[in-house]
């Protein structure tokens, strides 16, 4: 047994408690102090029109610079911080500056759209469409702007209660997007009925599928099931040109991958902006036709 609680209520020191649970109080207090201490940053990845090779937008991930341990990536402490909650803060935290940043573009004349990643506590939080509201609210944007990311098995966790977290935001006019498709365990039922309007296939598939058949073959079922659904879809870990061209000629409308772009701070992502020149035979017949 770990703490042990008296009828007063007050938590007894016991020095059995397990190693484990000291350490993740910890870990706990660390990720609340770097929210107050602005240790988390906000990193863009691209995400581009494959036939045309234009900037539709990025996607939020989030890093944590730890003034000791130094870059830690998300693996490393989202699925910690949605164990114990924590997640809550760390979404509104992106969602605020996602938003804030969408705004500042967009008086700017830019019309890009962010994804922001939402996590499976987040979907059985009954709170969070409102959060998003007010934040929206502020900024004066509409949420239009920005897509919501959900994996698989985030909503297959409760499908009930994450259909109700979803149908509300996009009655708010969130795009939806489900992402790492093809990892998860999915009902294809669900898929039908929820409010998405974007696939995203998911980087293992994608990033061997010049070389390995099969994960071609799943690739453009992927694609060829997305649109039969009149979905939008997305692949992600796109690393090279080639991969590219074969995702184009399948259909697949939009990629991320570090061919293109890795994620990057906002100032480094702007920059990206300016000189990102799309591959030279792009688009040859459209740009003939003219
Ligand atoms: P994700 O949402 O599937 O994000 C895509 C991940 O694939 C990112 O890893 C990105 O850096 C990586 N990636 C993109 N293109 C390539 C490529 O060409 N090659 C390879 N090898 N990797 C590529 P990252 O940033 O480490 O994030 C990992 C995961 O952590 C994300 O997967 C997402 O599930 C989670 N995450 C990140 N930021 C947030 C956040 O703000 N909130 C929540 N709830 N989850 C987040
Ligand atoms: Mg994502
Ligand atoms: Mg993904
Ligand atoms: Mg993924």
């Amino acid at each position: 047994y770990t703490a042990k609680r008296k009828g007063s209520g007050v938590v007894i020191y016991d020095p059995a408690i397990d190693q484990s649970s000291q350490e993740s109080l910890s870990l706990l207090s660390e990720l609340r102090r770097a929210l107050e201490r602005d240790e988390f940053m906000l990193y863009l990845q691209p995400k581009l029109d494959l036939a045309t090779g234009a900037v539709v937008g990025g996607e939020a991930l989030v890093r944590w610079v730890h003034p000791e341990k130094g870059f830690i990536g998300p693996d490393n402490f989202i699925p910690f911080a949605e164990t114990t909650g924590f997640i809550r803060m760390l979404t509104t935290w992106m969602m605020e500056k996602v938003a804030r940043l969408s705004a500042q573009l967009q008086a700017q004349g830019l019309q890009l759209k962010f994804s922001v990643n939402l996590s499976t506590r987040d979907l059985l939080d009954q709170e969070l469409p409102a959060a998003f509201g007010a934040i929206l609210e502020r900024h004066r944007l509409t949420p239009a702007a920005l897509c919501l990311e959900i994996t698989e098995s985030a909503i297959m966790d409760d499908p009930a209660r994450a259909q109700a977290t979803l149908d509300r935001l996009a009655a708010m006019g969130f795009a939806l997007s489900i992402d790492d498709f093809g990892t998860g365990y999915s009902s294809l039922a669900y898929l039908k009925r929820l409010p998405v309007d974007e696939l995203k296939i998911d980087k293992s598939f994608v990033m061997k599928m010049a070389q390995d058949q099969d994960d071609a073959k799943i690739v453009r079922s992927t694609v060829d099931l997305g649109h039969n659904l009149g979905l939008r879809v997305v692949a992600e870990g796109v690393e090279s040109e080639e991969v590219w061209f074969l995702l184009r000629q399948m259909g697949c409308d939009q990629g991320q991958g570090y061919f293109m772009g890795k994620p990057m701070p906002v100032e480094r992502f702007l920059e990206w902006l300016q000189q990102w020149r799309a591959p030279e035979m792009l688009d040859q017949s459209e740009n003939m036709a003219i």
